[in-house]
């Protein structure tokens, strides 16, 4: 069976096609898979979602998709710039990968869901990619339950921040920690009182109000970042 096949079986596009599947340059770098737009396709404007002309092609990307066999594997790609009437030249909308991402959606729930067992750091370290990778793969799928899930009847509330780039940046995370529901609900860069502040004015005065318990890391107090509340 060619690997193709699988694809095609697991993540279609109907507008591409996955065109070859060969080793990249050393079989250490695992697999790479070219992808080209079906012919007489018409590219997606990111801007807006309407179809326009090809302007012109950027030069190809890699994506990291979810690994097989051990084996990293990597969708290449030149993305088409759209003459858009409404937005001008813009990037076409790419159904694998959201925004600048270069990791697919795919990849990006999969080590979100390995991130829930393991440390950021072990997720990345397993599957082959940057902890930086693991966080944005974590984000997306907060983001993504923040649209898709209720806010309602959260009691308490756990915050606690991790650091990355050897301890000079900080990111807040914000758990719902509830008996028997806990999950994380926020994610914001730094940990000073405006990141908290973000967090409370994402979370609304009316949830905030009937908040019972607020436990705040060691770290995240001695930065004095909820004092105020
Ligand atoms: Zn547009």
């Amino acid at each position: 069976m060619r690997l193709q096949v699988i694809l095609n079986a697991l993540e279609r596009h109907g507008s591409f096609v996955y065109e070859s599947a060969a080793w990249a340059d050393s079989s250490k770098e695992g697999l790479l898979v070219r992808v080209r737009p079906r012919r007489r396709s018409r590219p997606i404007c990111s801007g807006c979602g309407n179809r326009g002309g090809t302007y012109d092609h950027l030069p190809e990307r890699r994506f990291q998709h979810v690994p097989l066999w051990g084996l990293a594997v990597w969708f290449v790609y030149a993305a088409r710039r759209v003459a858009c009437p409404v937005c001008g030249v813009k990037v076409e909308r790419l159904p694998w990968a959201s925004g600048k991402e270069r990791t697919t959606t795919s990849f990006q729930w999969f080590l979100s869901r390995w991130a829930k067992r393991l440390s950021w750091r072990e997720t990345a370290a397993i599957f082959g990619t940057s902890w930086h990778t693991v966080f944005r793969a974590v984000k997306m799928a907060v983001c993504w339950g923040i649209r898709h899930r209720e806010l309602e009847g959260i009691e308490a509330i756990g915050i606690d921040e991790v650091a990355y780039r050897k301890g000079h940046q900080y990111f807040t995370l914000v758990y719902q920690i509830d008996r028997g529901s806990r999950r994380l609900l926020w994610v914001g860069q730094d940990r000073t009182k405006e990141t908290l502040g973000r967090f409370f004015r994402f979370f609304g005065r009316r949830r905030t109000e009937r908040l019972k318990y607020i436990c705040v890391s060691v770290a995240t107090v001695a930065c004095g970042g909820s004092r105020s509340r």
